[in-house]
Formats: C-alpha cells, structure tokens, sequence
C-alpha cells in the first residue's frame, strides 16, 4: 500500500509555494518523494529549506501569475530543473473584501485573474506537455468552501472558487481519458494570510469557529495528506471530484 502513496521519482509544481497551504503541500509532497519547483513572486527561501529537509530538491521559478505571460516558462523552467512535470497543484489564489453594491472592477479582475484565468492556461500548458510526451498526471486544483456556498463581501472569490470548481470537472472529463487526473481540494477555515482578517474579527472569529466540528482553525500541514493523495497513485481512478478538508464544515 506504501507504493500507492509514493512519489519517489516524480517532479511536482506548486504555485504560491512560499508560505500558508502551498508552502505546506510542497513539503508534503517533498515528503512522500516529489522534487518540487516554487512558484510565485516572493522569496521561498523558507520552503526550499522545508522541501530540503522533508528529503525533496526544490526549483525556485519567480513568477507573476497575474498574468499568463509566465504560463509557458514555469513548464521549461521545470522541465530544465529535472527533465519532467507530473504533477500541477494550482495553489495561487488572492481575494478581496468588499459589499457586493460597492464591489469594483478593478477587485473583480484581479481575483478572476489569478484565480481561474492563469489556473486555466497554466493547466493547459501542463497538459500539451504531458500529451506531447504520452504521459499521464495529476493537476490538483485548490477550490475553497467558496466553491459550494455563497459567502459574503467576496463576490469575486466566490465567483472565481466556483468556477475552479466547474472547470476541474470539465478539465476531468477532457483529459481522464489521456491519464491526466484533475481534481481539486476544497480547503475550509485554515490559518493562514488570506484568513487573517477573519481570525482578527472577534465576532467573525467566534461564528466561524463555532461552527466547525472538529473546533479548530485548520492548520497548513492538515491540508498536506490530502494533497498527497490526490497526486499519487492511489487516487489514479479519481477524477473530477472537489475534495473538502473543511473540519466538518460542509456536513453540519
Ligand atoms: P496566502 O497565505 O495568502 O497564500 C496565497 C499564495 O498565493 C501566496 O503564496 C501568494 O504569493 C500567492 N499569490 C497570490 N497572487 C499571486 C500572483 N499574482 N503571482 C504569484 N503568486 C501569487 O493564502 P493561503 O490560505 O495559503 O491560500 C492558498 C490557496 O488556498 C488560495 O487559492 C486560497 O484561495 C485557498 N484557500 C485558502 C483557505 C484558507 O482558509 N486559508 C480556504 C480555502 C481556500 P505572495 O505571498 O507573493 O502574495
């Protein structure tokens, strides 16, 4: 059973890798085997120590992915670092805080951007690769409670989250059949920048929490078995499903 979890061997990518749920799935992924190349715009000089000292080697590719300007070279640069890419985890992800009557452009386009129009064609180049090499793998897709609820005062992050969620379906049934696995994962409240204003809002503080089964904030690393699966072979007949690590949020 060891082996269906193994990712001895394999090259993952994580985008947003340098701190919160994309650091702690490189280091899991470096855990069960996977080198793993960095992407995003800040310093992962911490998670390239983490990947080192979890047993993995770590590729820093510096990437803006508001834009998909970068979309075709994170693959070259990955393939240059070991020869291969197999597994995508598109991890980057931005929201904005406003009431939906005041909501403005300018916070719609940058979430959509990033959120699912990069994850999209950076998706898309990770698939020509494989397809051009006859080869299967894995994209793992990081969707949110936001991909089933509605949420408040973050219209374009709902927006974008259930998208991902519909994209990583139609994704699933275009490309299962050529051995490429697109799930995604549905993280619920975890600890992190993005949820900082929210753990910093007594009264928010107390709702969300109180609402949660399992009575914690969810911290990175609770994200990391998950992650594992999805981008192993245990999962290889898996495809299309939004998978919550939520604490029990969504049964309650
Ligand atoms: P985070 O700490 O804010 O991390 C977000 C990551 O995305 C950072 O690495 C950030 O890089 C990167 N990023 C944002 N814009 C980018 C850009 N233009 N180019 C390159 N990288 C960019 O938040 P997190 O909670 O770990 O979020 C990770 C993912 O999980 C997101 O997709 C988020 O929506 C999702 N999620 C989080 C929660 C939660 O409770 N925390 C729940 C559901 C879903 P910089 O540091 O350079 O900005």
């Amino acid at each position: 059973m060891a082996a269906s979890f193994d990712l001895t061997g394999k090259t993952a990518i994580v985008t947003g890798a340098n701190t919160g749920l994309g650091q702690a799935i490189a280091v899991a992924l470096a855990g069960a085997g996977a080198d793993v190349a960095l992407v995003g715009r800040s310093s992962m000089a911490d998670t390239e120590a983490a990947v080192s000292a979890a047993g993995g080697r770590a590729k820093t590719i510096q990437a803006d992915l508001s834009t998909i300007e970068p979309v075709n070279r994170v693959i070259e640069e990955t393939l240059a670092f070991t020869g291969r890419a197999d597994i995508l985890v598109n991890n980057a992800g931005i929201i904005r805080r406003a009431d939906a009557i005041n909501f403005t452009e300018a916070d719609w386009d940058a979430v959509m951007d990033v959120n699912l129009k990069t994850v999209f064609f950076l998706s898309q180049a990770f698939a020509k690769n494989l397809i051009s090499e006859s080869k299967g793998g894995k994209i793992i897709n990081i969707a949110s409670l936001l991909s089933f609820q509605g949420g408040i005062r973050i219209p374009s992050y709902t927006a974008s989250k259930s998208g991902l969620a519909g994209l990583t379906r139609l994704l699933a049934c275009e490309w299962a059949g050529k051995g490429i696995n697109v799930n995604a994962i549905a993280p619920g409240y975890f600890s992190t920048n993005n949820t900082e204003a929210l753990r910093n809002d007594p009264d928010r503080n107390s709702a969300i929490l109180g609402r949660i089964p399992a009575g914690h904030w969810g911290q990175p690393e609770e994200l990391g078995g998950a992650a594992v699966f999805l981008a192993a072979p245990a999962s290889d007949y898996v495809h299309g499903i939004v998978l919550p690590v939520d604490g029990g949020w969504l049964a309650r």
